[in-house]
């Protein structure tokens, strides 16, 4: 009897691992929504089951639906994260949450019903659907937690499992289940004075869960695998703050402090940010430099051709600058015709001459694309040498600026020889 019970578990488990990795492994011909479909559906009947079906192991009293649905459920979010990415990954995990709360609510509703039994003696157990729709609540906060705790763990134990990734796997697994079966445990003991033996089995299930998982992951690996990228180690902060959503939320705010004509910062993002920048490279013991330009006699181009051409000079002349700024950099529109580009681990004589190659490049380019050929003339200065604080920074790059004016204008002033 026990035996057919751990017997038909694994025959549970086997049969759940398949299906869910064929349909994930066939994600690319399928799309990835029968794979999250599925998922979800198995959500429903492990916290049924969670609720109503119990069985007698050697160790104790278990529920199928939490030790091979939920267990495997979450393994799965994490393979999902390792195959797809965090951006993919939130879709089931935030979909089971809503979904649920959904549930909730609707049957909060469903309730006020008068109903009629079709088939006679069966009427719906209001009660059981109450405290089912409790535990759904706690329990889908908790796979919330739980699937978000697994994909930062698995991604923080990068570095002691390394090339391991069954141990990473089965780490992740044992840790985050515990914890789970701790948090619903603590509600069983709130609703029903669940004896401290229900959380000692259910942990004892979930823990063999995980190993039976990770030995067919591994079988998986062994023998069925043709895809390469399984071993990730991608920055903690960004997948945070893509399963979080947050990276949304910078979006926005990058969005906002951009200037719509020329695609630069606007000078509050300049005020905002460049002193962190500035922090950042000092303490990294790099020098960072800043290039500031302004057009030659802009005055002139927006009197002689009017506000209009004016801004499409401004535009072109962004566009460039933009084009000039690597990955690292930021560029800001500080006035009406001046920017500031700061370029992180810039030495003083490379960003001297890449202000010559900027200067050079709008020279050309205005030459051939707008009405009139339009200058710029740049100040270059680099920290730590011209000034440690923003501000120092600031002014000796705009005093090299006025020279370069005054030397004639569509030229570079810096601290290098060159200049
Ligand atoms: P200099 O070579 O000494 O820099 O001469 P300049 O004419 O460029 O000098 P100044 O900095 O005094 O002129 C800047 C002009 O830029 C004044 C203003 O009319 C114009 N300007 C500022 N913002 C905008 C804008 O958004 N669009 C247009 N078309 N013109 C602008
Ligand atoms: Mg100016
Ligand atoms: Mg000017």
């Amino acid at each position: 009897m026990l035996s057919s019970n751990v017997f038909l578990l694994v025959v549970q488990a086997t049969l759940y691992f398949t299906v869910m990795m064929t349909l994930l492994r066939a994600r690319k011909s399928l799309g990835i929504g029968v794979f999250m479909c599925a998922l979800g559906v198995m959500h429903f009947l492990e916290t049924y089951l969670a609720s109503v079906f119990y069985i007698q192991l050697p160790f104790g009293i278990i529920s199928p639906g939490s030790t091979v649905m939920f267990s495997g459920k979450l393994l799965m979010i994490l393979l999902l994260y390792i195959r797809e990415d965090a951006a993919v990954v939130r879709q089931p995990i935030y979909g089971l949450l809503i979904g649920n709360f959904l549930i909730v609510g609707l049957v909060m509703i469903l309730r006020n019903h008068n109903t009629v039994s079709v088939v006679p003696g069966h009427v719906p157990d209001i009660g059981f659907v109450d405290e089912m729709g409790w535990l759904m609540v706690w329990g889908t906060i908790l796979l919330f937690l739980d699937s978000v705790g697994i994909i930062v763990l698995y991604e923080r134990m990068g570095n002691l499992f390394g090339r391991h990734l069954g141990w990473r796997f089965l780490f992740c697994g044992a840790v985050m289940l515990s914890f789970d079966q701790a948090g619903f445990y603590l509600a069983l003991r709130y609703i029903s004075q669940a004896p401290i033996e229900v959380f000692l089995g259910g942990w004892m299930a979930k823990m063999f869960a995980t190993v039976v998982y990770t030995g067919f992951f591994i079988t998986y690996l062994k023998f069925f695998d043709d895809e390469k990228r399984w071993l990730t180690h991608r920055p903690f902060r960004d997948v945070f703050q893509v399963l979080t959503f947050r990276e949304r939320y910078q979006d926005l705010l990058e969005t906002t402090s951009l200037d719509h004509l020329t695609g630069a910062f606007l000078r509050r993002r300049y005020d905002a940010h460049a002193p962190e920048i500035l922090k950042e490279c000092l303490e990294a013991g790099k020098p960072l430099s800043m290039l500031i330009f302004d057009i030659d006699h802009f005055k002139g181009v927006n009197d002689r051709l009017g506000h209009q051409v004016g801004d499409q000079v401004l535009k072109a002349v962004g566009k460039l600058l933009k084009e000039n700024v690597r990955q690292q950099d930021s560029l800001y529109r500080v006035g009406g015709e001046e920017f500031v580009m700061l370029a992180c681990h810039l030495s003083a004589d490379k960003a001297v001459g890449l202000a010559e190659r900027i200067r050079k490049q709008i020279e050309q380019v205005s030459d051939v694309t707008l009405p009139e050929k339009v200058t710029v003339s740049i100040g270059v200065a680099c920290a730590p040498d011209d000034g440690a604080r923003l501000d120092d920074l600031f002014r000796v790059a705009d005093q090299r600026l006025y020279e370069a004016k005054h030397r004639g204008r569509n030229r570079v002033s810096g601290p290098s020889p060159l200049a």
